[in-house]
Order: C-alpha cells, then sequence, then structure tokens
C-alpha cells in the first residue's frame, strides 16, 4: 500500500525530511530530522542499498527519544545515503562528501556513525561541513566502542537495575549475545565488578562454562580476528544456545528482535539490559513483564554511545564522557523504574512517558510549538 506523508508524521515529528539527488554521480539520500526542541539533532548515517522512508523516519524517533532520555540537548534525526557500503573506497568518499555538502546549510543536524559507516567517514564529513561525531581521535574524536562507552552505560544500567531486584552483582551468572564493541565491554566492566560471564555468543557459535569465562582471553581471541568459539575454556553451542543458557542477566548485543514469541520462553533471566537496539519484538518484551523479568529498555541501556558522541561534540574530554554516561544512565534507569513501579507500567512505557515529558516540555519552551 502506498504510504502518503501524514503516516509518518505525529505530535513530535518529524519537523523535515530531506531528500537528495545528484545523478551525475549517482548520488541519492535522504535526511530526516525528527525533533530539535532540545537542540540540534545527533543522528547515525546509515549506508545501504535499500532503507525505506518509514525506517528513516523510524530510525530518527528512535534517536529522538534516545537523546530525550539521556537529557541530551540534541534531538533526534537519521540519514541515508543509498549505495553499497562495501563500493570502491573512492568513490564512497565522494558520495559521502557529496552528500554531506548537499546538507551543509542543515545546521539542524549532525552526522555521526551508523552501519556502513565509520569514524573515517565522519571524518570526511567534518572536513566537508564541520558537523559530525564519531571522529578520529586525530581530530578530537573519542573512540567509544575501544573506550567501551556503551558497555560502560550498560554496567551502570544493570548495577541500578540489580538493586531494584534485589540481585547482588557478585556471582550474578551473565550471559552476552553478541561478543563485539558492545557486548565485550559490558562483559569487562561486569566482571571487574564481580558478576560471572558464564556465556557467550558471537555470529559463528556460543561458548558456555558455568564456572565462568575469562573476558581477556575471549577479547583477545575475537582481537585476532577469530570467533569465541575457538576458545576452549568451555563447551562450544550453535549460535542459539545462548538463548538456552541458565543464568541471572542476558545481554542482547547483537541483532534486532533476536527475542520474539517463539522463543522467548527458553530464557531463564531474571534481568535483560538491551544492548542492542530492539533486540526483543513487543511481545516478548511484554511475556517477560507477566513473568517477572525486569526488562531495562535500549534506549535507557544503550545510551552510552550517543552521550559520548555528544560530549565530543561539546569538545569534552574521554573521562568527563565517561563520568557523564555513569551519572546520566544511573539517574534514568532509576527514573524509569520508579515511574514503571509507580504506574504499574512496563519500563518501556515508562522510559517513552520520560522522554516525552522532557521532549514536551523543551517543545513548551519554543517560540514555534509543534502542538
Ligand atoms: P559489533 O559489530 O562490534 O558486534 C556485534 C557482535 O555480534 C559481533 O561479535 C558479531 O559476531 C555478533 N553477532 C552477529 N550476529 C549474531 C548472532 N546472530 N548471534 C550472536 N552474535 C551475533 O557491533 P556493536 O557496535 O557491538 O553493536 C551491537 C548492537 O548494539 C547493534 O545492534 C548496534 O546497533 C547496537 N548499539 C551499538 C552501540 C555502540 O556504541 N557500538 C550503541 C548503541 C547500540
Amino acid at each position: 500500500m502506498e504510504k502518503t506523508i501524514a503516516t509518518f508524521v505525529d505530535d513530535l515529528g518529524p519537523a523535515k525530511i530531506i531528500c537528495i539527488q545528484e545523478p551525475s554521480i549517482h548520488l541519492q539520500g535522504i535526511l530526516v530530522v525528527d525533533n530539535v526542541a532540545a537542540g540540534p539533532s545527533i543522528g547515525g548515517l546509515r549506508m545501504a542499498e535499500n532503507v525505506s522512508m518509514g525506517e528513516c523516519v523510524r530510525l530518527a524517533r528512535a534517536m529522538t527519544l534516545k537523546n530525550a532520555a539521556a537529557g541530551l540537548a540534541h534531538g533526534g534525526g537519521k540519514s541515508v545515503l543509498f549505495g553499497n557500503p562495501k563500493m570502491e573506497h573512492k568513490q564512497k568518499e565522494n558520495l559521502i562528501r557529496g552528500f554531506a555538502y548537499a546538507l551543509r546549510g542543515e545546521s539542524d543536524y549532525i552526522f555521526g556513525p551508523d552501519m556502513g559507516t565509520n569514524e573515517e567517514c565522519m571524518a570526511w564529513v567534518k572536513d566537508e561541513i564541520g558537523r559530525a561525531v564519531g571522529l578520529p581521535s586525530e581530530i578530537g574524536g573519542i573512540p567509544l566502542d575501544i573506550i567501551g562507552a556503551t558497555g560502560w552505560g550498560l554496567y551502570h544500567t544493570i548495577d541500578v537495575a540489580l538493586e531494584h531486584i534485589h540481585l547482588p552483582l557478585q556471582g550474578a551468572r551473565i550471559v552476552i549475545q553478541g561478543f563485539g564493541a558492545v557486548g565485550k565491554h559490558a562483559a569487562r566492566f561486569l566482571t571487574e565488578h564481580g558478576g560471572v560471564l558464564v556465556g557467550a555468543s558471537d555470529s559463528k557459535g556460543s561458548l558456555y562454562n558455568p564456572e565462568g569465562l575469562d573476558v581477556q582471553a575471549l577479547i583477545d581471541i575475537k582481537g585476532q580476528g577469530k570467533s569465541i568459539i575457538d576458545s576452549t575454556q568451555g563447551v562450544a553451542g550453535g549460535v542459539d544456545a545462548v538463548i538456552d543458557m541458565e543464568c541471572d542477566i542476558w545481554i542482547p548485543a547483537a541483532r534486532p528482535d533476536v527475542l520474539h514469541k517463539d522463543n522467548i520462553h527458553r530464557l531463564s533471566a531474571k534481568l535483560v539490559a538491551q544492548g542492542a537496539n530492539i533486540p526483543l519484538t513487543a511481545d516478548a518484551e511484554k511475556y517477560l513483564h507477566d513473568h517477572g523479568v525486569l526488562v531495562i529498555p535500549d534506549f535507557i541501556a544503550n545510551a552510552g554511545g550517543v552521550i559520548c558522541a555528544a560530549m565530543e561534540y561539546h569538545s569534552a574530554s574521554q573521562t568527563a564522557s565517561m563520568q557523564t554516561i555513569e551519572e546520566k544512565i544511573r539517574r534514568n534507569t532509576e527514573e524509569v523504574l520508579e515511574l514503571a513501579k509507580k504506574h504499574s507500567l512496563l519500563p518501556r512505557e515508562a522510559a517513552v512517558q520520560l522522554s516525552r515529558s522532557r521532549l514536551e516540555k523543551a517543545m513548551h519552551l519554543k517560540r514555534w510549538r509543534i502542538f
């Protein structure tokens, strides 16, 4: 069914949708600036061959909610550049530079890295128009995936959530799906504070050891370009086996929609902290809530990366960024869990309420109110 523009619009946004086309270099892209009440939007530049307008609008809204929940002076936006991200390097550089230049006047949008783009791409954008985050350290960037900004935030959200369910981190059994930038650092911080990593997976398979896995040894193996199943530390299994592992804390840090109505009953955890974006379907999240499992939603739990990016944009140091992540994520988790408890809401519902109320206050302070 053909969708009209009205399908995408509600009281929060989008504030604008811009299509860019330059046939001479085969450049086609979209920018969605969703809501800028709190400040210029920050969101990733995704390079992919097939992203719909609707998807781009939803991704921009997710950034609006995430940035508002994190209490950043930034709204949400998202851009998509159509093309194969693995195209020849020079051609990719031309397209990204061209796209950025075409959007040079759009001061309501700050580019960040996303699927198909990286810090080098952000350096090209910065060079063209000066507005990008997720930069190489040589030009003022904070290497958030190397320092583990999102994993640091996950550790704090989990620490606060555990207090709510009266479970000590000391000795808590942790399973992580996806041992990449987010997953490995979450494992590192959690085990440094007494947690025990009993299971983990990557795209090749899973590893289980109820006595605990040596996190640094797994990080080293991944650093050599191998899979965690190349380790001899535990019992290797299929990718999916990670859902059945007995644990207290389960952290999805890989792909969207990995837990859904057909497999959610297999999970044994007491707490799920969402490192990946939308790793659970809505019915899976509801199922866990109804069965007494606490679920910290993605845009609260994994906001460490964007908080770090916003701090970078304002020239903060790495140390200040990590402190801000700790402070904001602990406070937000606390507020969301209190609100959820008080009004018998799902944590996600409480988190959306929290973000919306911050956005509505910010919108009332603007001359042009959207509602
Ligand atoms: P990454 O590419 O560094 O790591 C992803 C890991 O998941 C890899 O180890 C990969 O092998 C593994 N994987 C892929 N498919 C899998 C599967 N089916 N089962 C198990 N493991 C699988 O990516 P990342 O930066 O760690 O991001 C992970 C997720 O978190 C993504 O959804 C991303 O959008 C989200 N996220 C990342 C950040 C960040 O700061 N990097 C911030 C917020 C959200």
